[in-house]
């Protein structure tokens, strides 16, 4: 067994350590992946602070926004070569017995959610913040070409988020997009409804990025739900926010038959005003990791220049301070650990 550099969270709630760990190997079916870059998620907090767990135990290697090139292929794998640049899909598969698996429902987080033994990377399997990481070879995807790994790692969790949340709107010709949050995932998600072509408009509470969100593709600044609504309103409320109480109050600036996409993981309770909605037929859509399509879509238009994600690029020597980053809420917007 060789040995290897990893990102360890080694208990509940202790510092994030590079420890040095057993090497995996590419078992059959899947592929030995030498990672590249693996960004931070808000979920990698949650899980280290014990707000969230999937199952996990520590110590752990999380990151589930690994990419990187495939070194070896385990048995059996005729999808993926030695050399490819992929990137990690973090439901890698369900148990394809229990009786969500028998409805052949699709990769996304509602099997993650649903499955009786689900495997996530960096969730409830060993993650990408490491030198290598062993994957299933379906649940990995092709990176374009012309996209790099500093880009494609927070496009692989909070960017995928964003679009999946975008196209769950079903978004029309003409419509107004506004994004509240403009974070990790509303950075992104600001891009993306740009990109797509709709009048986008941010909601930020924080004088401090109103220029930084005009700079991202927002035509519309607004600081809150009253001035939306005095702003013409939008179609589509992407929230982003790692607070309820901010979407609440931005309800009133949504359109009559506008759709709310929930996609910002937020532990207060969300209190909805009952008159405005049913009067104005508005729908609430849960949201996560949609299906693979989207992950790609989502690539595709960063490769395309696009959509270029805000990243602070870390060593894994300094991976302590990139996580610090990311938990306090200071990183911009995206802190991503490299593994060269
Ligand atoms: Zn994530
Ligand atoms: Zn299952």
């Amino acid at each position: 067994m060789s040995k290897m550099q990893s990102v360890v969270v080694p208990a509940l709630g202790a510092p994030w350590e590079l420890a040095t760990t057993e090497a995996p190997e590419a078992g059959p079916g899947q592929v030995l992946v030498k990672v590249r870059a693996s960004g931070i998620c808000g979920t990698d907090v949650w899980i280290t602070e014990g707000k969230l767990s999937f199952g996990v135990d520590f110590p752990m290697t999380l990151g589930h926004e690994g990419v990187g090139e495939i070194v070896a292929v385990g048995d059996g794998v005729t999808t993926r070569s030695v050399g490819d640049r992929v990137g990690l899909v973090t439901l890698q598969m369900g148990c394809g017995r229990c009786a969500w698996c028998r409805r052949a429902e699709p990769l996304d987080f509602v099997t993650a959610a649903h499955c009786e033994r689900p495997v996530l990377t960096g969730m409830n399997v060993t993650g990408a913040n490491a030198e290598y990481v062993a994957v299933q070879a379906g649940a990995t995807v092709l990176l374009p070409e012309n996209l790099s790994f500093e880009y494609a790692a927070p496009l692989m969790c909070v960017g995928y988020t964003a679009w999946s949340g975008l196209q769950r709107a079903n978004p029309q010709p003409g419509e107004r997009v506004a994004v509240s949050g403009i974070g990790g995932m509303g950075h992104l998600a600001l891009q993306y409804a740009k990109a797509a072509g709709f009048m986008t408009i941010a909601i930020t509470s924080s004088p401090d990025k109103r220029n930084l969100a005009h700079d991202l593709g927002a035509d519309l600044v607004v600081s809150n739900g009253s001035e939306l609504r005095e702003a013409g309103g939008a179609n589509i409320l992407l929230h982003t926010n790692s607070s309820n109480a901010a979407v609440a109050d931005a309800f009133q600036g949504v359109a009559p038959r506008g759709r709310v996409v929930l996609m910002g993981i937020a532990f207060d309770e969300l209190a909805v005003p009952n008159m405005p909605m049913l009067m104005n037929s508005i729908q609430i859509l849960g949201s996560a990791h949609n299906g693979t399509q989207y992950l790609t879509q989502a690539l595709e238009i960063a490769a395309e220049g696009k959509v270029a994600p805000m990243v602070e690029v870390y060593g894994k020597d300094r991976a302590r301070d990139a996580y610090q980053r990311t938990a306090e809420g200071k990183a911009r917007f995206r802190a991503v650990i490299t593994h060269d």
